[in-house]
């Protein structure tokens, strides 16, 4: 793969240089700022041939692509059960970065029919319906399960010798978490590079119905 070059380290000392010589990306632009893990996606970087490089410049300027990628980044998320995420950062989404996450339940407790504008009331005869467009509301089936961050550094400022103090066990699960994440990275490039294949960009002129307010004479 591409990502994911070599075999699975298994010493002590291999995880531990593996993992604080991992590629980083800095996650905040605060005073304090942090890194993650990360990967540089950057179309010159993604080892594409000439014709796939031409391709991808055109394909990158629809305003979907993306859409088509995210599936992949959200397939490790579960494979996660929602503990970690990963999230494009960076100018053009240059970067691909390993976050920390959890799974909440944002308190909906119901949705616009019409509009799908989400509400924290149950559907009653008082409250029935939608406060944007006054469409009808209906109940949620079940909680909604988002997903958000909790952690933008993880391993931020452990060096190598740091590591050398972790326990194995510690040691082999951050190891399998950057190794899933490597994994991701290589799945998300290689969803990108059938996308070269199978698509074209169109370009389309959309319509839009708009309702413009101006002044017009009456006198
Ligand atoms: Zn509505």
């Amino acid at each position: 793969m591409f990502f994911n070059t070599s075999a699975a380290p298994k010493t002590k000392d291999g995880i531990a240089k593996f993992l604080s010589g991992h590629p980083r990306y800095q996650t905040n632009s605060g005073v304090h700022p942090l890194t993650s893990y990360s990967h540089c996606v950057k179309l010159h970087r993604l080892g594409l041939n000439r014709s796939e490089s031409e391709k991808a410049a055109s394909i990158m300027q629809s305003d979907d692509y993306w859409r088509e990628l995210r599936g992949c980044l959200r397939g490790f998320q579960d494979d996660m059960q929602g503990r970690y995420q990963i999230s494009p950062m960076g100018r053009n989404s240059g970067h691909l970065v390993l976050f920390e996450a959890e799974v909440y339940d944002p308190g909906y407790k119901s949705t616009c029919r019409q509009c799908g504008h989400l509400s924290h009331q149950l559907v009653s005869p008082q409250s029935s319906h939608c406060g944007e467009c006054g469409g009808l509301r209906s109940n949620l089936k079940k909680p909604l399960s988002w997903s958000r961050v909790i952690g933008s550094g993880i391993d931020h400022g452990v060096t190598y010798r740091d590591m050398l103090d972790w326990s194995m066990v510690d040691l082999q699960d951050r190891l399998d978490l950057v190794r899933a994440f490597d994994s991701a990275c290589d799945i998300t490039r290689s969803a990108f590079i059938r996308l070269l294949n199978e698509f074209m960009l169109i370009e389309q002129v959309v319509m839009v119905p708009q309702t413009v307010k101006r002044l017009e004479r009456i006198c």
